[in-house]
């Protein structure tokens, strides 16, 4: 590559939210500089399912993004949710059908979806992807008003951008260098993601608050389901024996009301708990986005599809290729903040094991209950798309 290449955008980290702001980036006509620190190969065929719920309005911003049918082939469909909390009669079951939708949302397995981005930069003429490579550095470039920055790249090369956007990940080294801090929330849990086989409701997903932690059974097939069990760290020795071996019993317990016949049982991944929500956002002409932004717990499943919003939000404020980077850091602030508080609620509330925290989602629950205006309200948000204007933009209702 000839040095001091020219780019609209460089983006850093080539994960899920990188190859999905590069590819609707180069789709308006923006010349992108992708670069992975990582060889970025086809995805090979694995043998287990690594989930990941996209919520409504993640379906709608893909659709509008066009990249809905290549997804589609990979998508389970969830049309129900029951959340249950501590007391046993604290029940919500919401269904599509009540909010005039065919589906709540969908479970794709992660890979898939990151080899559908893949393909999608793979084929645009205006990304340049660097792999194996990183940004060592940065500086404003004073001398020249319409490209700002200077990155200069492990390899010794250097280029020149408009805007920089920061995908790398929580160990984001960009973000180090900018001295951006975070708030980091250790929840002392553990998140484990098992496959099995089991016999449960189609279409029909269930999270269930009760004091060893959070857990969600979330199907990806009608007789496929992920069992995630986000457990107390002080708990996991309930669930799992010495040998580090699940005890089918106590799984069998928790799920009983909502499916029977566990079976063949393969693990994914764990997590340890955690998260890191970073205090700035941007910094001049460079933008934090997905993972380097915020790490979330993950009840609720809200991390990427908050960073699909937030690549939406950076479209919507892109004007003749120049970005309105205030405009666009409030906007996406206020996202944050409103998924933060979403989240602080059913960890705090719904997820807390002190009595205030029983009684507060005993009421919380009952009054979400007690009206279906409340009820569609509550689910709406849940979903994303309370004052999202999802009527105009192609939904199936
Ligand atoms: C247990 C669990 C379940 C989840 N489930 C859901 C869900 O159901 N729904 C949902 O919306 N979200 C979910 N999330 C969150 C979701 O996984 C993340 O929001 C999403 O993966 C973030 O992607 P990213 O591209 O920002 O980061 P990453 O996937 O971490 O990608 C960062 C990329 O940058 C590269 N990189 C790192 N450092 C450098 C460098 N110095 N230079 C260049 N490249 C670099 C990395 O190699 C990587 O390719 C879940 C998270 C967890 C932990």
């Amino acid at each position: 590559m000839a040095s001091n290449q020219k780019f609209d955008f460089v983006i850093s980290g080539a994960g899920l939210v990188g190859c999905l702001v590069a590819s609707q980036l180069a789709k308006l006509g923006l010349k992108c500089c992708l670069i992975e620190k990582n060889k970025i190969n086809d995805i090979s065929l694995v043998n287990n399912y690594s989930p990941l719920s996209l919520n409504y309005r993640s379906y709608l911003i893909l659709k509008k993004f066009e990249l809905w049918e290549e997804i589609l082939p990979h998508v389970y469909p969830i049309r129900n949710l029951t959340i249950k909390s501590y007391h046993s009669l604290n029940r919500l079951t919401f269904n599509a059908k009540d909010i005039y939708l065919n589906d709540l949302g969908y479970v794709v397995d992660r890979r898939n979806l990151l080899q559908e981005f893949l393909n999608n930069i793979k084929s645009s003429s205006n990304i340049t992807i660097f792999d194996q490579e990183t940004v060592s550095g940065f500086q404003d470039h004073t001398e020249d008003e319409e490209y700002g920055l200077i990155g200069k790249l492990l390899s010794g090369q250097s280029i020149e951008a408009k805007y920089l956007i920061v995908s790398d990940g929580i160990e984001s080294k960009i973000k180090d260098k900018l001295n951006i801090k975070s708030l980091k929330i250790d929840y002392s849990q553990i998140s484990f993601v098992f496959n099995a086989k089991a016999f449960f409701k189609k279409y029909s997903a269930v999270q269930i608050f009760n004091k060893y932690g959070i857990f969600a059974g979330i199907p990806y097939g009608n007789d496929r389901t992920n069992i995630i069990l986000t457990i107390n760290k002080k708990d996991i020795p309930i669930f799992f024996n010495d040998k580090d071996k699940i005890k089918k019993n106590s799984l069998q317990n928790i799920f009983k009301d909502y499916m029977s016949d566990i079976s063949d049982l393969k693990f994914v991944s764990q997590y340890n708990l955690l998260t890191s929500r970073s205090k700035e956002i941007s910094r001049n002409n460079i933008i934090l986005l997905g993972n380097s932004s915020q790490l979330l717990h993950p009840v609720g499943a809200q991390g990427f599809n908050l960073a699909v919003n937030n690549i939406d939000s950076l479209i919507k404020f892109l004007g003749n290729g120049k970005l309105d980077i205030a405009g666009l850091t409030n906007e996406i602030n206020k996202s944050r903040e409103s998924v933060f508080d979403n989240i602080d609620v059913a960890t705090n509330i719904l997820g807390g094991e002190k009595i205030p925290s029983k009684l507060l989602s005993f009421f919380l629950i009952n009054s979400i209950k007690s009206s279906q205006t409340m009820k569609n309200t509550f689910l709406k948000n849940m979903l994303g798309i309370n004052n999202y204007p999802y009527l105009n933009i192609g939904a199936d209702i």
